[in-house]
């Protein structure tokens, strides 16, 4: 919690559940991330958290953006981006959207498959494209690689193809997955990206460019490595492939720009024991899965919990929203512990909320409003 966020809570007590964001904080990260990999280019992920405010800041620090839809590119461009500065990096679009992105002057796009490629050649003829290889994510604790990328041999036929289509074929991407707190994968990813890049150079493609993704770690519950030993695993690795002629580097960090620098804070709507024989008492909050906090789904991303009790004794809980939905429990099997003292009506924050939050609350689902949010 930064001590402005500390501030705005005090001096103005919002109604909860809502989100209190620093954008300083953001700045903070986003020149955290870039020192550690100083050559680089960031294009942030929009998706982790659109607001404008970060958007403008993110603009003035001269980031990139990586956007995943028309609506995305329209909120970047609305925050001052030039089109030159983002990247459609959905493998999957609408023929309309890659039309209105072409049209609003985005000349940068990824695919995954010969389909989406035939897309692009149709409607976006000329603009540098990159290919999105499968990559492992072991050690991610919300993983991308069921739905995204292709095999190393299907993507260097695609390459190959692409300026014969009308494109150029700019690049190589992969993701190691969100949340990834093990730098050997990134490593294991730029072997196997790397010799493909070498390979498709070899056969005389004009392939300039590897986009590393996003996946940094921010602490929630648990400590993870800084993002400086992310960028020297990533460095180590780029010139044991590379040499001294590497090639453009881009990275797309979500997560570790906005994570830790909201908080969301909440109320606690009920503790009770529905069972007197189970010491695990259970603490219903004013948002849960539906109203923002998506990523607990199969208790991946485990939030660290602030309240005005702590130090006093503690005790296990399992951790609920406020809808009527089954599906809304946050934690029963990660060990919570809370303080005794917890009772309804008891103020309670959620640390290092900034990152897939907002976004991810549904509209009114119960009555519940969509979750407020504050930019300060
Ligand atoms: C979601 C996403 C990111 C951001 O990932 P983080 O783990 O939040 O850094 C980057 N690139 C692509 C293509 C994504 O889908």
């Amino acid at each position: 919690m930064t001590p402005k966020v500390a501030q705005f809570l005090v001096d103005h007590q919002p109604a909860t559940p809502c989100l209190v964001l620093d954008v300083d904080r953001v700045e903070e990260n986003f020149r955290a991330i870039r020192r550690a990999l100083p050559l680089a280019r960031v294009y942030y992920a929009v998706k982790a958290n659109p607001a404008h405010p970060i958007l403008e800041r993110l603009v003035g620090l001269e980031s990139s953006f990586d956007a995943a839809s028309f609506e995305e590119i329209r909120a970047c461009l609305r925050a001052g981006a030039a089109p030159s500065a983002i990247s459609f990096g959905n493998t999957v679009k609408k023929v309309s959207a890659i039309r209105a992105a072409v049209d609003a002057g985005v000349s940068m796009f990824a695919f995954d498959s010969g389909e989406e490629l035939e897309k692009l050649a149709a409607h976006a003829p000329g603009s540098r494209v990159y290919c999105r290889i499968l990559v492992g994510n072991e050690g991610a604790d919300w993983p991308l690689s069921r739905k995204f990328g292709t095999t190393v041999e299907l993507a260097r036929d695609l390459m190959m193809r692409a300026a014969d289509m009308g494109l150029d074929p700019y690049g190589l991407s992969f993701h190691v997955g969100s949340q990834q707190t093990a730098t050997a994968t990134y490593e294991a990813a730029i072997g196997k990206v790397g010799m493909l890049f070498t390979d498709l150079k070899d056969a005389g493609v004009n392939v300039r460019m590897v986009n590393l993704g996003g996946g940094f770690p921010i602490r929630y519950r648990d400590e993870v490595p800084a993002i400086g030993a992310f960028g020297d695993a990533i460095m180590h690795a780029m010139t044991e492939c590379f040499g001294n002629a590497l090639p453009e580097m881009v990275i797309e960090p979500g997560r570790s720009v906005v994570g830790s620098a909201g908080l969301v804070q909440a109320e606690v709507v009920l503790v009770s024991r529905r069972d007197p024989a189970d010491p695990v008492r259970w603490v219903y909050l004013d948002i849960g899965r539906f109203g923002g906090l998506a990523e607990t789904e199969g208790e991946s991303i485990k939030y660290q919990f602030v309240t005005a009790h702590d130090g006093g004794a503690m005790g296990p809980v399992a951790l609920a929203g406020p809808t009527c939905d089954g599906a809304d429990i946050l934690y029963e099997r990660s060990n919570y512990r809370l303080p005794t003292a917890l009772r309804s009506g008891d103020q309670i924050s959620i640390l290092s909320a900034g990152a897939y939050v907002t976004t991810y609350a549904s509209q009114s689902f119960n009555g519940f409003a969509p979750l407020a949010e504050h930019y300060i």
